[in-house]
């Protein structure tokens, strides 16, 4: 029997890849998204197969659909886009979650949610384990998306606790890979996009803040074994444990990309964590999941990918 599968984002960078994904083992999908900052241009080669459904609606408002299963990634991720609406990230983070869990009591759907590594702030304890309850600013420019998410963690636990409701909780560490939003303002499409313009890579503050990044394939592997399995609901790390300080990864870049870019530098953002490493002793044994794609493989697929988006006229067609 195929599975009735609702994602939340869906046209967002993971969504994309996670549809993708479960249209490819035979399940069928329903993707829901408001198309703030995903596109209809990351499911576009979906779109012809009929197991493939797509609906534009905003989570903040109630959802009635049967389904199995729902994954919810709907929420703007980069600091750029969540911080341009930040009332409507936390509504959507809060009243999102409240409608899905609604959507899943109702459905006895199992849920799983997108949580993040945000929820440890900037953190004291490194690498973060999941036991960890981090060191958040609740009213600082991250605050709608650290405090939107955290709540939603604690809405899952609570409907879980109240109401019985079949959870998931994915903390997701950094994530990059191709049909990442080059406007976005992640540090791993920026410094590409720069790369592959020659233009100067802008890195915040001295650079020696660092970040662990995973390769959205394997990411996507990590959510799809979290949601199937029946011996662990969360929260539970996912990310690549190889760490890197911006500097590093810019010299990365711009190595792969053979650019003459030079380095700029240019004020930290404030409330920017200082350092981020997952620890996934918890994924190893219990979902038996950890990366395989080093950061050096990774990017070269992400740079193949800008490459091939923007082709020839790079500087014209992303400026
Ligand atoms: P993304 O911005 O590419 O995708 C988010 C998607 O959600 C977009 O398609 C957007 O249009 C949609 N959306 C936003 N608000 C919505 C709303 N109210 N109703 C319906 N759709 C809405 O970001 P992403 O990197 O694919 O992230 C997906 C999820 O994973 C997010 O919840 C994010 O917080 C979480 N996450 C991502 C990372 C990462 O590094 N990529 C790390 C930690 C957590
Ligand atoms: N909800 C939804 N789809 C459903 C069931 C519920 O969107 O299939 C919404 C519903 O509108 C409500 C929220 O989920 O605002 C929470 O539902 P719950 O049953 O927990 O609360 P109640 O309806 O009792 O307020
Ligand atoms: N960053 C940077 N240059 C950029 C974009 C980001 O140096 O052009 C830094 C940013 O200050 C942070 C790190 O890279 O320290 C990761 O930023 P991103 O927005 O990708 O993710 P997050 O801060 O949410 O982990």
């Amino acid at each position: 029997m195929k599975k009735r599968i609702l994602v939340t984002g869906g046209a967002g960078f993971l969504g994309s890849h996670l549809c993708e994904r479960l249209l490819k083992q035979g399940d069928d999908v329903l993707c829901v998204d408001n198309f703030f900052t995903g596109g209809k241009e990351n499911i576009a080669h979906l779109m012809n197969n009929p197991y493939f459904e797509l609906m534009r609606h905003d989570i903040t408002f109630p959802l009635f659909v049967e389904v199995d299963q729902i994954y919810n990634l709907a929420c703007p991720a980069s600091p750029v886009h969540y911080q341009f609406d930040p009332v409507q990230t936390t509504k959507t983070s809060v009243h999102g979650a409240i409608n899905m869990l609604g959507l899943a009591k109702r459905t006895k759907a199992r849920i799983l949610q997108a949580s993040t590594s945000e929820v440890y702030g900037d953190p004291e304890v490194h690498p973060q384990p999941e036991s960890y309850w981090g060191k958040v600013n609740p009213i600082g420019i991250r605050s709608c998306y650290d405090e939107g998410k955290r709540c939603a963690e604690t809405l899952f636990s609570d409907y879980h606790r109240q109401h019985a409701v079949d959870i998931r909780i994915a903390r997701i560490f950094n994530t990059y890979g191709p049909r990442m939003n080059p406007h976005d303002g992640r540090v791993v499409s920026n410094f590409i996009v720069q790369a592959l313009q020659n233009k100067d890579i802008t890195i915040y503050g001295d650079g020696s803040q660092t970040r662990s990044f995973c390769f959205v394939e394997d990411l996507v592997e990590g959510l799809i074994r979290l949601m199937n399995s029946d011996t662990y609901e969360g929260p539970i790390n996912l990310g690549n444990c190889g760490e890197f300080t911006m500097r590093e990864l810019a010299e990365k870049v711009i190595r792969l990309t053979g650019s003459r870019s030079k380095l700029t530098f240019l004020p930290l953002p404030h409330d920017d964590p200082r350092q981020r490493r997952p620890d996934i002793t918890l994924a190893k044994r219990k979902l038996s999941w950890e990366p395989s794609i080093a950061l050096e493989e990774g990017l070269w697929h992400t740079v193949k990918y800008f490459k091939q988006l923007f082709g020839d006229d790079l500087v014209e067609k992303i400026s």
